[in-house]
């Protein structure tokens, strides 16, 4: 690849951008640079060698010192798109079309480096506390890169990036959110600041911070599902529960959960809106205190007991839905919530939800669209690609990591950044992102589909003639020739 330029410059042809690259030195993005005047690309590919028994973190991907360059080792091996570089323009083959065989079966991995313009990450951030309204704009250094969007079950949710954000702005902005993107998709720390919302740092992986403070528990339910799951394990000790939560806070006597253990009325009085018994809407603002709302003090949400039904003495937990916030108290002749010492058997249920929240973490999903012209490096007819992912007669995967094609037209993947080797994920100035792809298939389907059969070479050959950094396969993805050589 590349064209002869000026003296001791090559031209890279591999993006639009066509950087002409001076002796020694890379291009614009890093990735390709001129090497005694041949231009080649930084990074070996990256190739892995199936180790069954290995951990199933990602971390299992072990890196051996070197290979041989000589015979295809026992071990199967698949050629990965990390590092495998780019074909512009399209028309071109893909950079590694690889034969192999496994279990009997000859297969062929069609492999490249993709650059997707059109492509955003979905963030889940597993946190009750509010970050923002939907809608609000994200920003990273001033610029914005993203939405908050419809938040799911005991998580919120972003859109980062896109070709809104990459092209459609000033150039700061696409500057901005393509390095954003490619922080988040290679799991490094990225700081976001939300419209009249949360300051947020975020990985891939790790534990969100949200405004300075990081996030342990992920919730163990909404408040209702809270009083349905632990209504046995408090009944006979306490004479009332309020779960405090943003979306439904729970009354456990008033609750089909406290009904059925036949628990009488407690007389409690709650703000919000009743949405069915025991289970109230808005009881408070969204913000970072109890359960997601902007409570510090849970008696601010009391507004009265109903002095024919209450009796002093009570006793009623007040509790988050996460346990991280809880309050015992017995009412006194006068219906007042006296704060009390919490007794152990109440104590040790609300330990239980704590026991029973999941670590809160951030997900970071890559979703692209790969349906355009990158299929002409695989066939000269790129509509029977798209046909064949749908009729699963191709395994698509981002480095090596299985993905969910979405249905309807195109090619529509979304990928765990997690599961895909680090630092698979690189830009070019155009802005647009840069991720591995492979497409895997029976050799005999990729020659019905129109595939580059001449350009086909086998993996000894790319073992012997190609620099590759070769990566130990874990447990955590499923072998990608599994599905046509089985
Ligand atoms: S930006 Fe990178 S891929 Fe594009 S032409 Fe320059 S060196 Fe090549």
């Amino acid at each position: 690849m590349g064209d002869a330029g000026s003296a001791h410059k090559v031209v890279c042809n591999a993006c639009p951008v066509l950087c002409q690259i001076s002796e020694g030195r890379t291009g614009a993005c890093d990735r390709w640079g001129n090497f005694n005047g041949v231009l080649t690309r930084v990074d070996p590919v990256v190739l892995f060698k199936k180790v069954t028994g290995t951990a199933g973190e990602i971390t299992g991907f072990l890196e051996s010192p070197e290979w041989d360059g000589g015979v295809v080792p026992e071990a199967p091996v698949f050629v990965s798109g990390v590092g495998s570089g780019t074909t512009y323009p399209d028309y071109k083959p893909a950079p590694f079309i690889v034969s192999s065989r496994h279990a009997g079966v000859d297969m062929v991995t069609v492999v490249t480096e993709g650059i997707f313009s059109y492509c955003s990450f979905k963030v889940k951030i597993d946190t009750d506390r509010w970050l923002g309204p939907e809608q609000a704009t994200v920003r990273c250094r001033g610029e914005a890169v993203g939405h908050v969007t419809t938040a799911e079950y005991g998580s919120q949710m972003l859109s980062l990036g896109g070709v809104h954000h990459l092209t459609g702005g000033t150039k700061k902005e696409g500057r901005v959110t393509c390095e954003l993107m490619m922080d988040l998709g290679n799991r490094k720390p990225v700081e976001l600041e939300i419209e009249s919302g949360a300051r947020l740092s975020i990985a891939a992986g790790r534990a969100p911070i949200v405004n300075g403070v990081e996030e342990k528990r992920m919730r163990v339910g909404c408040g209702s599902a809270t009083i349905g799951i632990f209504a046995q394990q408090w009944h006979g000790h306490v004479d009332e529960v309020v779960v405090v939560d943003d979306h439904i806070t729970g009354v456990l006597t008033e609750h089909q959960a406290g009904r059925c253990l036949g628990m009488p009325a407690s007389g409690i009085k709650i703000k919000g809106k009743k949405s069915t018994p025991g289970r109230y809407f808005q009881v408070a603002k969204p913000g970072t205190g109890w359960g997601g709302t902007d409570i510090k003090n849970p008696l601010s949400i009391v507004t009265a007991f109903d002095p024919k039904v209450a009796r002093p003495g009570g006793r009623i937990l007040m509790v988050s839905t996460t346990g991280e916030d809880a309050e015992f108290f017995v009412l006194d002749e006068q219906l007042k919530m006296i704060p009390a010492a919490m007794p152990e058997r109440v104590r040790a249920v609300v330990e239980r939800i704590g026991e029973n929240c999941e670590p809160a973490l951030t997900t970071v999903l890559f979703l692209a669209g790969a349906g355009g012209s990158l299929r002409a490096g695989v066939t000269d007819n790129p509509v029977r690609l798209t046909r064949s992912i749908k009729d699963l007669l191709v395994n698509v995967t981002c480095g090596g990591a299985p993905v969910y094609v979405w249905p309807g037209g195109g090619i529509t993947l979304m990928v765990d950044v997690t599961r895909m080797p680090e630092n698979s994920f690189g830009s070019v100035p155009t802005p647009a992102i840069v991720a591995p792809i492979e497409f895997t298939m029976r050799l005999p389907d990729y020659q019905a589909l129109g595939g580059h059969m001449d350009r086909v070479r086998a993996v000894e050959d790319v073992l012997k003639n190609e620099r590759v950094r070769v990566l130990s396969w874990g447990d955590l993805n499923p072998w990608p020739m599994g599905r046509g050589a089985a």
